[in-house]
């Protein structure tokens, strides 16, 4: 057994300057992802700061008709909050589409946003994976990736990986344009959720932008003047992973697309902001070949591996359907 140490400080700056002076150390939200990782090898920190009960747990309203989420708010929780089932439905149901009801009783705000991802290659430590041990080469690249990424991978070289990240709760933010609030050793800064995850690059290892030692206090959701919604596809119906999902929210006023907002899980590294199609949209009649049109824009660049090419149609047919659904919600 490895041995770590784990403490509960009082507050939130005491937690960052804990973790500012434990380079191998780590937050610990409700445990869910963290704990599962150390218990397989694939996570050792030798320190844990527990942060679940200090960061936190209230949805509170921003003067402009946002939200503010406390990180420390249990998944459960913020699904079922009356204000983000009515004015970001789309958030509700990706968090009620993931996971388990007891995982999300558990389960934080800010831990969600920073779980790994699924690949069996990361979670055996018996086997290649440059996001765990970094130069060790891709086991997936030519190996199981039937649930792996279509978009941005990185190919070739020592950064090889194909990953999806697993979230849902990220993809609605994503396409939210949430904010995420940390503090850090050296304070606080706020960072717009498309700039938190990243693509694997030449660096698999590093999941995010954040810096060690930096704390996501809270998530600020912008006000939504539009109707929005999650659709998820996966291999059962609970307790499974996203094959392909769609965050979206559509304006529509006389037949024309005014405004919307789309994007996909369970198709890169990140959760994938699918701008060429939102671009593509803008302006257009809402009809099924505008959608089909702009999901094809979004998909143009997808690079499929040898056994997920099937997820390029079922992103486009999950766009089309879910736009589709909102168009006449907001006929
Ligand atoms: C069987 C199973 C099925 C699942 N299915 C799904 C699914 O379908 N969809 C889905 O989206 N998720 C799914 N999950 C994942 C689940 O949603 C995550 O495990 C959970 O959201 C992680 O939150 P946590 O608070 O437990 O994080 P933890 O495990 O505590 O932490 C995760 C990471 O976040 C860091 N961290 C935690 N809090 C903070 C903070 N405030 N600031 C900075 N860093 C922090 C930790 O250091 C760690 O690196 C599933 C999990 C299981 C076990
Ligand atoms: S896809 Fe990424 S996480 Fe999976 S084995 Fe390859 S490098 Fe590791």
């Amino acid at each position: 057994m490895r041995e770590f140490r784990y403490e509960r400080p009082a507050d939130a700056a005491s937690s960052v300057a804990l973790l500012a002076a434990a380079p191998a150390g780590a937050f610990l939200g409700g445990g869910t992802n963290l704990v599962d990782l150390m218990k397989l090898g694939v996570a050792t920190p030798d320190v844990l700061v527990d942060v679940r009960e200090l960061t936190s747990r209230e949805v509170t309203d921003s003067p402009d008709g946002g939200l503010r989420i406390g990180a420390g708010v249990p998944n459960a929780d913020l699904a079922a909050e009356p204000r983000v089932r009515e004015r970001f439905p789309v958030l509700s149901q990706a968090l009620l589409a993931g996971a388990s009801g007891q995982l999300r009783n558990r389960a934080t705000t800010g831990g969600n946003l920073l779980q790994r991802t699924r690949c069996g290659y990361f979670t055996d430590v018996t086997r290649p994976c440059n996001k765990r041990t970094p130069g060790s080469g891709c086991g997936a690249l030519e190996g199981v990736h039937r649930n792996h990424a279509i978009l941005g991978q990185t190919l070739e070289g020592p950064g090889t990986c194909v990953a999806t990240h697993p979230s849902d709760m990220a993809v609605a933010m994503v396409a939210l344009d949430a904010v995420v609030r940390v503090l850090g050793p050296d304070g606080e800064r706020t960072i717009p959720i498309t700039d938190l995850h990243r693509l694997p690059g030449d660096d698999p290892s590093r999941d995010t932008t954040l810096r060690h030692g930096e704390l996501i206090t809270a998530i600020d959701l912008p006000a939504l003047a539009m109707p929005s919604r999650y659709r998820k596809v996966r291999d059962r119906a609970s307790f499974a992973f996203a094959l392909v999902s769609v965050a979206a929210a559509l304006k529509v006023e006389d037949g024309v697309v005014r405004d919307v907002r789309l994007a996909l899980g369970g198709v890169a590294h990140k959760p994938w902001r699918a701008t060429a199609a939102e671009q593509a949209l803008r302006g257009q009649p809402a009809t099924e070949e505008s959608f089909a049109a702009a999901a094809d824009a979004e998909l143009a660049a997808a690079t499929p591996l040898r056994d997920n090419a099937w997820k390029v149609p079922m992103a486009r047919n999950v766009v089309v359907r879910t736009l589709l659904d909102l168009g006449e919600a907001t006929r």
